[in-house]
């Protein structure tokens, strides 16, 4: 999955699949899913083709590793070659899964401010929309560690200027996670200079607000309408659209395909059509099986199906 020198010469193959099918007419705003790097960045966008996907989200470095790769001009010259012949028009990266922003250990902090830095970095250097990140973990005391989370993300966006926007992503609650109800996430987004909040938003994955206690099935228009009123819709620049494996208000974080799990096929169809949601995004990160496509394209085709 790391992001690393192009294989500039190489043809590799995107996906060892046949070549897509007709799927159902869709003219929603982008619609995609995670989509594999490996090989280089810049092989990215015909896999997303091959899915029919029109957004895109990557890892720009393996995410449960340290080590920072940097992607160089002709990486990303390369990528962003095959990105205009793609039919995506929304990109974004994922961040690490070991960053603690929020951490009172400063060596812990430290490396994780680093890491978020090389994060922005290459994602100025790709030119992607956005970046997708989680709150950190508080640890010790939870005002502490809001307040630490938000210092860091302030760190990060002063040291690195770009376009690519900054969206904070909405956590399951698991253990002592920040993020996981819509006031914290006001909470910690508040914290933030009014001079950097153009470049922030958020980023909502259905099956992590689930398990926080946001009931999609049997309060849909409940949980639209607290977020609208916390955080505000106009702030929501990405949704991962995933079913879940656990229960609800379980605080645990296990994604599913759509329409199989605790979540179910009513939500999503909603989601698909709902003109309060029509401006964003959305990309799946439900399991891929073993060939990396077909599964998407199931999903993608079910999800295009319910637009009206
Ligand atoms: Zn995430
Ligand atoms: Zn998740």
């Amino acid at each position: 999955m790391r992001a690393g020198k192009p294989s500039a010469s190489a043809k590799v193959k995107p996906y060892d699949v046949p070549p897509l099918g007709p799927m159902p007419p869709y003219h929603g705003p982008p619609l995609g899913a995670h989509v594999s790097t490996a090989g280089g960045v810049a092989q990215a966008p015909a896999r997303a083709d091959l899915i029919g996907a029109t957004a895109m989200q990557i890892f720009t470095k393996t995410p449960n590793q340290w080590k920072e790769p940097i992607i160089d001009e002709v990486a990303a010259g390369a990528f962003r070659a095959a990105l205009a012949t793609s039919g995506v028009q929304f990109t974004n990266s994922h961040d690490s899964y070991l960053i603690n922003l929020a951490s009172p250990d400063p060596a812990i902090r430290g490396r994780s401010i680093e890491s978020f830095e090389c994060e922005l970095t290459r994602c100025h250097t790709l030119g992607l929309d956005a970046l997708c990140s989680h709150p950190g973990n508080f640890i010790d005391d939870r005002a502490s560690g809001i307040a630490r989370n938000a210092d860091a993300i302030t760190q990060g966006l002063e040291r690195r200027p770009g376009r690519t926007r900054l969206l904070m992503e909405l956590t399951a609650g698991q253990g002592t996670v920040i993020g996981s109800t819509f006031e914290e996430m006001a909470a910690l987004l508040r914290l933030i200079p009014a001079a950097l909040q153009p470049r922030l938003g958020v980023c909502l994955d259905t099956a992590h607000i689930f398990s926080a206690g946001y009931d999609l099935i049997d309060a849909y228009d409940g949980v639209w309408t607290a977020f609208d009123d916390l955080i505000g819709l106009d702030r929501l620049g990405l949704m991962h659209l995933n079913d879940s494996k656990v229960p609800f208000g379980s605080k645990k974080d296990r994604h599913e395909l759509i329409g199989v799990g605790t979540i179910g096929t009513t939500p999503f169809a909603r989601i698909m059509n709902d003109p309060r949601l029509a401006h964003v995004p959305k990309v799946l990160e439900t399991p891929k099986g073993d060939d990396m496509a077909t599964n998407d394209r199931r999903m993608l085709s079910l999800l295009r199906g319910f637009t009206n």
